[in-house]
């Protein structure tokens, strides 16, 4: 029988393969090199450890020789990082000292270790001859396997047993959860906070991600009466998935379903009832609530959370509620933040009080590459593997944890690396431990969001891909190493070209040093920047711009206008946003005629901004009302907002995924009538997942586009909109109906055919190459946005005639142009 497949065998396997390639890996000599280097660093401090006794330090010595010959093998790879990942911590002396008590014992590492020189050495004196893949096959001898019989005294009642298990686990779960949170360090405050909440009408409270900010303080605020009377505290997020993971959480601590007492509304889905007293919601949908609400009536508290991210909802947020605090003498509002900027939060409010609750942190070991990294999503998913097969996994309850935190950049890279690591790991099969991958970004639906909060199997190890909604805005317990791409995407808008686009640039010095932390929350950490120390200080910002600066501001200036809001100027911005994005909004606003000559807003405008949309597509939705095709543009301006994520195109079959796109082509009417015809093929198949699988569809994107086209269509209802249809044969009217909500996004095709140019600004503009549009580029047409990718890009295209223009906007098109 072969010897039993056991963790060493499995490495060394792993390890053969690895050695293979890395024979052939161009950048093999400057990593033996630096690994040289770094072994030798280490010896030197070992031997100037002067609390080591001769023979400790020959031990340690010798480890390290040993372990420089694994790291041989281990640290290349086909794309390799300039990382060495550190090897197995051996500073802990009581465990080499009690290894050494027992001459015949040798840890799992160890064996490894000479299993792996003894392998190395066959490999070299056979020439690198190939290694019999079969040398450690497991085979399972059934007869010898130990058999149960089952004894019928004592036999259960399966439904007992089931209850009981059931009870024991809810028991469980509930010990734990108020262990959990009497363990969270702002437990030890509640008192004090609360008291300091009671005697200031605001109250900045400042503490590290983690401390229980966001799952505690409402509850507190419940514990000492202040839902009385069925007040709500309303607590804020500026991001959807953390408004929901956050009230999922708060839910289950205080043991009722989402949507009773504890509840979550987001754009486009609103989970409460008229139990809710606990209401998370995103930043942007409190400040769409002042709209009906204006005086908040129905608050007794609101926490702006997360207020150092300084999102533009955000900051409006702040604003309106300094004034509301004049009238609302009552109302508490406290701005939680993270990071260190408390004093201008404080500032701000007129010298609020700042409660700081200190936090505990481990420290982090920072790493950086010593050159830039040409392709850090590759580099990201190499260090992944390093890690994963070089460091040991959690022991359980230990205080240990061993997770791996990736932060990238968005839903697309995520699905990337997730891909990568899919493959590689399938590739090294059982030859290494089981690696859960668990990737959370803003869209990612709620059932998959659970599972980052789940700890780990035994015997795998956990690596969560996220954006920077992990920075600060969920708490991962369990992280250990941290792999710090250094980007983040980006809202850039430039009120000059009228472009606003979703950009990869580096993230600043604060984000990073947020990302570093979340590995030091459990126990000492390690964080890899996949870029170098020169990059980190001289190429990074030292903190994020806010967004109010850096965004299209036509829907902030229309809700200000809206909320009766005139004076823009005047408008207590924490920092206010440059006056020509200001002006570009207003001047937009007054061409989609939802503002008048006089800056108040029109009839259309307060239509419009019941929408929580972009003024352009809520524009489209208020003229197909006079065109008689509503149905037909809910559907387009549904499916236009969700569009970035329709389409999926696998890697074997990118030809059949293109062929099913090709099938909806609407040659008249580009990209946006041919969205309509997804949707309308996808109703007429009965919402089928089968269907939207056959023509390469993301069926979660379709739901929610449902979702969205439901919550649209309940607000049309509300302002008006009679829902009428223009039938399958009438696009002129949908198409028209669509050009007067985007007729400021008109091009014109340029000579050289190639290029267009815009009618706003004379700019040149390319159709994006996954349009419709692409082979026929008709002479004119508006677009759905512009993305800046190596060139501008317009994307969700429409052929338009430019009769139309005048029109839908005779107030903005002349014929002669
Ligand atoms: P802070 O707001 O100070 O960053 P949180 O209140 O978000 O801290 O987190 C406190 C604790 O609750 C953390 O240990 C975190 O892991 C845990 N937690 C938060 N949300 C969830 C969730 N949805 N599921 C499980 N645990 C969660």
């Amino acid at each position: 029988m072969a010897p039993p497949k056991d963790r060493n065998a499995e490495n060394l396997a792993d390890l053969r393969l690895r050695s293979r390639q890395a024979y052939l890996a161009k950048r093999e000599q400057e990593q033996l090199a630096l690994l040289e280097r770094q072994v030798a660093d280490e010896a030197q401090e070992l031997r100037t450890n002067s609390k080591l006794s001769d023979a400790e330090r020959r031990e340690f010595a010798k480890n390290r020789e040993t372990l420089k010959l694994a790291r041989e093998r281990l640290a290349i790879d086909d794309h390799t990082t300039g990382y060495l990942v550190p090897d197995v911590d051996l500073s802990d002396k009581t465990e080499i000292l009690n290894r050494r008590s027992n001459e015949e014992y040798k840890s799992e590492v160890q064996q490894w270790e000479d299993e792996q020189t003894a392998k190395v050495k066959t490999q070299i004196s056979r020439g690198g001859a190939k290694v019999q893949q079969d040398d450690y096959e497991f085979v399972f001898d059934e007869s010898a396997a130990p058999q149960f019989v089952m004894d019928a005294a004592s036999r259960l009642d399966p439904e007992k047993a089931k209850l009981e298990q059931m009870l024991n686990a809810a028991e469980k779960k509930a010990q734990s959860i108020e262990e959990t949170r009497k363990s969270l360090p702002i437990w030890a405050y509640r008192e004090e906070l609360m008291s300091a909440i009671q005697d200031h009408q605001v109250l900045i409270v400042s503490a590290e991600t983690g401390s229980g900010k966001s799952t505690q303080i409402v509850q507190f605020c419940r514990d000492f009466g202040l839902t009385k009377n069925g007040m709500k505290v309303g607590c804020t997020q500026p991001r959807r998935v953390a408004a929901m993971s956050v009230a999922t959480r708060v839910a289950e601590e205080v043991g009722c379903r989402v949507g009773e007492e504890v509840g979550y509304s987001i754009r486009f889905e609103q989970k409460t009832s008229d139990k809710t007293v606990i209401k998370f919601l995103t930043d942007g949908m409190l400040l769409r609530e002042t709209l009906t609400e204006p005086d908040l009536a129905s608050y007794s508290v609101i926490i702006l959370d997360e207020a150092h991210e300084r999102s533009v909802s955000t900051d409006l947020l702040m604003g309106l509620l300094k004034d509301l605090l004049r009238l609302r003498t009552d109302l508490k509002i406290i701005i939680s933040s993270a990071t260190a900027d408390s004093i201008k939060f404080s500032k701000f409010f007129s010298d609020a009080p700042v409660f700081n609750i200190p936090g505990r942190r481990f420290s982090v070991d920072i790493h950086y590459t010593p050159q830039p990294e040409a392709n850090y999503l590759q580099s990201s998913v190499s260090v992944v593997m390093q890690i994963h097969i070089s460091q040991p996994l959690a022991v359980p309850d230990g205080p240990l944890s061993g997770d791996i935190l990736v932060f990238l950049t968005g839903q697309d890279e995520i699905e990337m690396a997730e891909q990568y690591l899919q493959e590689t790991t399938r590739k090294l099969g059982g030859r290494i431990p089981e690696l859960t991958i668990c990737p959370i970004y803003a869209n990612l639906p709620s059932d998959l969001q659970a599972k980052i909060f789940e700890p780990a199997a035994r015997g795998a190890r956990k690596v969560i891909l996220a954006t920077n909604i992990a920075e600060t805005s969920l708490t991962v317990d369990g992280v250990t190493y941290v792999v710090d791409t250094g980007f983040e995407k980006q809202n850039v808008y430039s009120a000059k070209t009228r472009t606003e686009s979703l950009v990869v640039v580096p993230c600043s010095r604060a984000s990073s040093n947020q990302r570093a932390g979340r590995a030091g929350r459990t126990g000492p950490g390690k964080c890899f920047r996949l870029f170098t120390k020169y990059a980190f200080h001289s190429e990074m910002e030292a903190s994020t711009t806010p967004e109010i600066q850096r965004m299209n501001l036509t829907s902030v200036v229309l809700m200000l206008k809206s909320l009766g809001i005139n004076d823009l100027v005047n408008f207590d911005f924490m920092d206010p946003p440059s006056p020509d994005v200001l002006m570009s909004a207003l001047e937009q606003l007054y061409g989609l005629g939802a503002i008048s000559d006089q800056g108040g807003v029109t009839k259309i405008g307060r239509q419009m901004s019941e929408f929580p949309t972009d003024p352009f597509l809520a524009k489209s939705l208020i003229a197909s009302d006079k065109y008689g095709c509503v149905e037909e543009v809910l559907s387009i301006v549904a499916m236009l907002s969700e569009s970035g994520s329709l389409f999926f195109r696998p890697k074997d079959k990118k030809l059949l995924a293109d062929a099913a796109r090709a099938r909806f082509n609407n040659k008249d009417g580009g990209d946006m009538l041919s969205l309509l015809a997804i949707w309308n093929q996808w109703v007429d198949a009965d919402f089928d997942p089968r269907w939207a699988r056959e023509n390469f569809l993301q069926e979660r994107t379709l739901k929610r586009v449902r979702d969205v086209r439901e919550q649209l269509e309940k607000l049309c209802e509300r302002v008006g909109i009679q829902i009428s249809s223009a039938g399958a044969a009438d696009h002129v009217a949908i198409r028209k109906a669509l050009t007067a909500g985007f007729f400021m996004n008109c091009c014109r095709i340029s000579r050289d055919g190639l290029a267009y140019r815009t009618v706003a600004n004379g700019m040149s503009v390319y159709i994006h190459p996954s349009s419709y549009l692409i082979e026929t580029r008709p002479k004119w047409v508006v677009y759905y946005e512009l993305v800046l990718t190596s060139k501008e890009y317009m994307r969700g295209n429409m052929p338009i005639d430019p009769e139309w223009l005048i029109e839908v906007a005779p107030h903005y098109h002349k014929r002669d142009q």
